[in-house]
């Protein structure tokens, strides 16, 4: 039996434990740092095949680090398990109809995530058991990755220490290679104060913070142009001061994400903020307190072990989806308005090969996506704290398909897809792929050093953690 079959048999042996926990942990739908059901159900499957558990990694009572066999090369693999605010929909339903209005739901897709990715340790703990192989399999249970940084406090616990390869994936609507780059960002806060006053009988008494907070936005407005055109600046009102318009605001702040394809030029553009931030407060007669209250750094792909998943995906082929699955499917796909819908289904046919009447029938991304060697410097402008795990230990990622074409992640159409068959099959897709990588790299540790020489080459073994010592995991509970 070739590695592929025998991994294939294994993934089809625990694939009933893949699907239970996709459907488990999209019912929880919980929130960052607070996936506590999800977390005991990972830690419990994980324990019962023989992994042993050290919870609470890094303080976090919802992060876990699992680990199976013994000596190098030590493999990791991530979970993501947190939810999204408001994205509540019932499985399998192509109209908006929520479990519970308002509700939480799964619809970045990381019931699936974090199924596949169990589901793979598990299945590289029994080959390895079975081939009687020396080598560590880690999975690392990564909370509160949508807001709250789970990874970054991993990082900087040194919760990755001792690892010397990673592979993790993410749901998607396609199969393919993540040979990308992501952006860094950080998240600061400008609180404005001033003087209160009535603004018709004595608005010259008043100092306003609401107009502190205009002015900054104006200048901010005014610094895109003089940026490096890949930086993005993103503002929100987290108080605007009040609703009457006859007071002078006494009170008001922003929250601005500062994002560009190095932490050290976000930091760079930051300092620039920062300034307009007090320029504003000087104009206005306020004060300004400006704190850091988050931030992740770039994703570095790793070039060999990308090409690891990327021959593992040509030799395994894409997903296996059911009749059943399909018909979901199409159920979505026919929600979607004529013009658009015809649009999809010609590319999806052309992609994967197949007739426009068989891809209406079934459509589904089964085609998959290889590595595109030239695209190592391409920067994808989202962001994620998978940026700093990639620092620290080489990393590569891919995206597996638990939805039809087109679908977003974060709406409310990926909860309702991620929910079904499609979600556990691609799971369980992404589980084939990710323990038939770590097979190759057990069999070739040398796989590994040449990844690791590639990642000290890039950073220079330097690493400066985007988050300062009085951010907490607790400030970013259920946001
Ligand atoms: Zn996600």
């Amino acid at each position: 039996m070739s590695e592929l079959e025998a991994i294939r048999a294994l993934v089809r042996e625990k694939a009933g434990i893949i699907s239970d926990i996709n459907r488990q942990i999209w019912s929880y739908a919980e929130g960052g740092y607070a996936e506590y059901r999800s977390c005991e159900k990972l830690v419990s499957v994980l324990e019962a095949e023989g992994f042993s558990v050290r919870r609470g990694a890094a303080g976090i009572e919802t992060a876990f680090i699992a680990e199976y066999g013994s000596g190098h090369p030590v493999i990791g693999i991530t979970a993501e398990y947190d939810s999204l605010p408001g994205l509540s929909q019932q499985a399998g339903e192509a109209v908006k109809i929520p479990v519970e209005e308002g509700a939480n739901g799964h619809g970045c897709g990381h019931s699936a995530l974090s199924a596949g990715s169990a589901g793979a340790a598990v299945v590289i703990a029994a080959w390895l058991r079975e081939k009687g192989i020396s080598g560590t399999v880690r999975l690392f249970g990564t909370p509160a990755e949508e807001s709250g940084f789970g990874k970054v406090f991993m990082a900087k616990a040194g919760c990755f220490d001792g690892v010397d390869a990673v592979f993790t994936w993410h749901p998607g609507d396609m199969n393919a290679v993540s040979f990308n780059r992501m952006t860094a960002n950080l998240r600061i806060r400008y609180d404005f104060r001033g003087v209160a006053a009535h603004a018709a009988a004595a608005p010259d008494r008043g100092r306003s913070a609401l107009d502190a907070c205009e002015l900054m936005n104006v200048g901010v407005n005014y610094l895109r142009e003089h940026v490096p055109s890949s930086v993005r600046m993103h503002y929100a009102y987290l108080d605007c001061g009040g609703t009457a318009p006859n007071v002078v605001q006494d009170h008001a702040s922003l929250l601005y994400i500062i994002r560009a394809p190095k932490l050290s030029t976000v930091s760079e553009v930051a300092a620039r903020v920062d300034d307009v931030a007090r320029g504003a407060a000087l104009m206005s007669g306020t004060e300004v307190a400006i704190r850091k209250q988050g931030g992740m750094s770039d994703v570095i792909p790793n070039p060999s072990l990308c090409r690891v998943i990327s021959e593992c995906m040509q030799e395994a082929g894409g997903p296996e989806f059911t009749s059943g699955d399909y018909e979901t499917a199409a159920r979505f796909m026919n929600a979607i308005p004529e013009e658009t819908r015809a649009k999809l289904i010609r590319d999806g046919a052309a992609l994967n090969g197949i007739s426009e009447e068989e891809f209406e029938k079934r459509p589904l991304n089964t085609a998959v996506r290889l590595m595109d060697e030239s695209r190592r410097n391409f920067v994808v402008s989202a962001s994620s704290d998978v940026g700093d795990l990639s620092y620290l230990v080489p990393t590569a990622q891919f995206n597996a398909a638990v939805c039809i074409p087109s679908t977003a992640v974060h709406t409310w159409q990926m909860t309702a897809q991620v929910g079904t068959g499609i979600g556990d099959r691609g799971a369980a897709w992404a589980a084939l792929i990710i323990a038939m990588s770590c097979a190759k790299v057990f069999l070739d540790p040398s796989i590994a050093e040449k990844a690791k020489s590639e990642l000290t080459e890039e950073t220079r073994g330097e690493y400066v953690s985007p988050l300062p010592d009085d951010v907490t995991p607790d400030m970013f509970r259920n946001i």
